[in-house]
């Protein structure tokens, strides 16, 4: 008899993702840091969970209809996700993103048949925004929907009723704090909802990168952004319909280079291939970790999300051509690499 479950088709293959015990981190913070690797989704992200949940969802109700197509802006993971599960069903795929993204992002939608538009990267507010482009693009075309994953809170959805679970079973009721960054917000509302309705004394902690207004708003109460952040994928503005509500309890503002130098070190120290808001998280989670031991917690057990594959980012964080033009330090083994 095999403890691995035979899955029942390729969308049963999104989630239930391994979680692992991060030795550097765990020896950094004093307690039990652990990772749920989300890299190991089919789409080598975090946000398939998400696309699979929006997708089921405009099926449910009605509003997604055999033969139709499936339309969304994205910073690229999600659009990843999106285009296998429609493949998976028979839908059509076009993704907006901005144009500032990673190459292998792009090149992977496009070798997974999704028709990409790209667009310059330009504030929120501006009517050519990717979001906005693709709202247009979705009541454009004949038989669309518009995923819309900053609003649609079937994304969230995917995390309550998913990763929170999944954390829940897999820590066997033992966890004393979560943290992730925020790009919808799913993750994080969803993970915190969900482990709140287990056990309302788990500790939920926002890891913001720098740039991204979200610290500010739930240390004061205001939307106000300093300084900026390469890391794809997270970092927002706004509270997206995903946020509202999410039971935040304290924050944490990570810097690039700190969250690189954990891709760093897990990459060396422990073979583990991740993309910058992994980094950034781990950092996070390191923090919270020392800070519930400062407050009394004698061993305490923190989670956090390995978001998605460094293979996605060869040209970027694993080139030095690249982080030296980003005034990042060059991992050293690059150095000397073209
Ligand atoms: N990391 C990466 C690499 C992502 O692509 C995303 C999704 N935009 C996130 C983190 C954040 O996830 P969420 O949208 O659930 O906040």
């Amino acid at each position: 008899m095999t403890a691995i479950p035979l899955r029942a088709d390729t969308l049963d293959l999104i989630g239930n993702t391994p979680l692992v015990r991060l030795a550097g981190p765990s020896e950094a913070a004093g307690c039990d840091i652990f990772g749920k690797c989300e890299f190991a989704n089919p789409g080598a992200s975090v946000k398939d969970r998400a696309a699979l949940y929006i997708v089921r969802d405009a099926e449910a109700r009605g509003e997604l209809k055999p033969g139709g197509t499936v339309v969304e802006g994205t910073a690229g993971n999600t659009g990843i996700g999106i285009a296998l599960v429609a493949n998976a069903l028979g839908y059509r795929t076009i993704i907006v993103m901005p144009d500032n993204q990673s190459k292998e992002k792009m090149d992977t939608l496009r070798a997974l048949g999704a028709e990409l538009v790209t667009v310059p990267p330009t504030k929120y507010s501006d009517a050519n925004h990717f979001v906005h482009t693709s709202r247009r693009l979705a009541e454009e075309t004949e038989g669309a929907i518009w995923a819309n994953q900053f609003d649609n809170t079937a994304n969230r959805k995917a995390h309550i009723e998913g990763t929170a679970k999944e954390l829940w079973e897999q820590m066997e009721g033992r966890i004393d704090g979560f943290t992730c960054a925020a790009g919808t917000g799913g993750t994080i509302a969803g993970v915190g909802m969900g482990l709140k309705q287990f056990d309302e004394t788990v500790t939920i902690a926002l890891t913001d990168p720098h740039g991204a207004a979200l610290y500010d708003y739930y240390a004061h109460g205001e939307l106000k952004s300093e300084g900026s952040s390469v890391a794809e994928g997270i970092g927002q503005g706004r509270i997206t319909g995903n946020l509202e509500g999410a039971p935040i309890d304290t924050q944490f503002r990570i810097s690039d280079e700190e969250g690189l130098e954990w891709v760093r070190r897990l990459l060396r120290e422990e073979g583990l291939c991740l993309g910058l808001s992994s980094g950034i998280n781990v950092a996070g989670a390191v923090a919270l970790g020392r800070q519930l031991k400062a407050q009394g917690h004698e061993d305490p057990r923190v989670a956090t999300i390995l978001c998605d594959t460094g293979f996605r980012y060869l040209s970027t964080l694993y080139n030095a051509d690249w982080l030296r033009s980003k005034d990042l330090p060059v991992f050293d083994w690059l150095e000397g690499a073209a």
